[in-house]
């Protein structure tokens, strides 16, 4: 069919309808900048009718859009004849439309993805770019909510239920870490292990979940005598396992006897009980003879074994 039969007209009748109700933004641009279309979504996200955009420069009237980035994208897309598309994760809007679906309504704006065709005239040249803007808002939010459920299983996945000190699981790769800085920096290093005294007996005697609450209160008091560096975790059932980085074992004796004696001289009161309970700990300084984080940890847990042997209460170093 040729351009000046009936039905051409009508067809044309017909796409510009479609243009105008279509949803998803239509804007078309000359190389100056200047609005040449603008369809119904347009009009209505921006409350800017047709007569009040057409034939003026884009910037004057959006002057949120960033210029220089899009004059540049526009003006590749027409010298190189070939389209370009952003998405919401690059650049979350171009246009800054309020978000107004329900489901999404904790969104601020409406998150936009957008293609940037070129428009080729009856000479084959391109004087023109269509600018197509997508409402991805409810892929943008959803997205952003299942990121931070991650975050929050990764957190849980790390992290010890009763005390939120460190899992064993996570704190191992921290010492993996630390043992592979030492390797590599030769910084003093050490490890504390620390394990409550009779605490059978404080189950037996007091139950179960008094236990629980002594477990609890010396998370709290490892947590407050450490720095932000040291890196404390719930290595099992009653035991504790401190990373102190930059300190050797005559520091880490200083920390591991602070510690000892601040947890003597509290009590923790359960119910009707007052729980007086003591600690014991071993210490290892990393050296070049232990050659493996496992290693390292049997180390500590040779002091923490003398300690024990030697009446509880108190701390010990292990010198490999
Ligand atoms: P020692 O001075 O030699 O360390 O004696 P102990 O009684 O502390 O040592 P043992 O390892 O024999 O006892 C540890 C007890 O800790 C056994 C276990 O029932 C209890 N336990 C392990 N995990 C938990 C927990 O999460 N909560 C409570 N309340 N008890 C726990
Ligand atoms: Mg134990
Ligand atoms: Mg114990």
């Amino acid at each position: 069919m040729t351009p000046t039969t009936p039905d051409f007209a009508n067809e044309l009748h017909w796409v510009m309808d479609i243009l105008h109700n279509i949803d998803v933004g239509l804007v078309v641009v000359d190389l100056n900048m200047h609005i040449r279309l603008w369809n119904g979504f347009m009009q209505n996200h921006s409350a800017k009718a047709p007569e009040a955009v057409l034939n003026q420069n884009i910037f004057d009237i959006f002057p949120e859009l960033p210029e220089t980035w899009f004059r540049r994208k526009i003006e590749t897309v027409a010298v190189l004849q070939t389209a370009a598309f952003t998405t919401w994760e690059q650049r979350p809007y171009l246009f800054h439309f309020k978000n107004y679906r329900p489901v999404t309504g904790s969104a601020k704006f409406m998150y936009q993805n957008c293609t940037m065709l070129p428009l080729t005239n009856a000479q084959g040249e391109v004087n023109h770019v269509c600018v197509i803007i997508y409402d991805v808002t409810e892929v943008a939010i959803h997205r952003e909510q299942l990121q931070q459920a991650n975050e929050q299983l990764q957190h849980i996945n790390r992290t010890d239920g009763l005390t939120g000190l460190l899992n064993r699981k996570a704190w191992e790769q921290s010492l993996r870490q630390e043992f592979k800085r030492y390797q590599r920096y030769h910084r003093a290093s050490s490890l504390i292990m620390l394990d409550i005294d009779h605490f059978k007996d404080i189950n037996d005697t007091y139950g179960h979940p008094a236990g629980d609450e002594v477990i609890r209160r010396t998370a709290a008091a490892l947590v407050s005598s450490l720095r932000d560096s040291d890196v404390a975790g719930r290595y099992g059932g009653e035991e504790f396992a401190v990373i102190l980085v930059d300190t050797d074992a005559t520091g880490a004796e200083i920390v591991a006897e602070r510690l000892r004696t601040s947890v003597e001289a509290s009590s923790v009161a359960y119910e009707e009980h007052v729980i007086n309970y003591t600690i014991s700990l071993g210490i290892a300084e990393l050296t070049p003879k232990i050659t493996d984080p496992t290693m390292w940890i049997d180390t500590a847990d040779r002091g923490l074994y003398n300690a024990k042997r030697a009446g509880r209460n108190r701390s010990s170093i292990y010198y490999t």
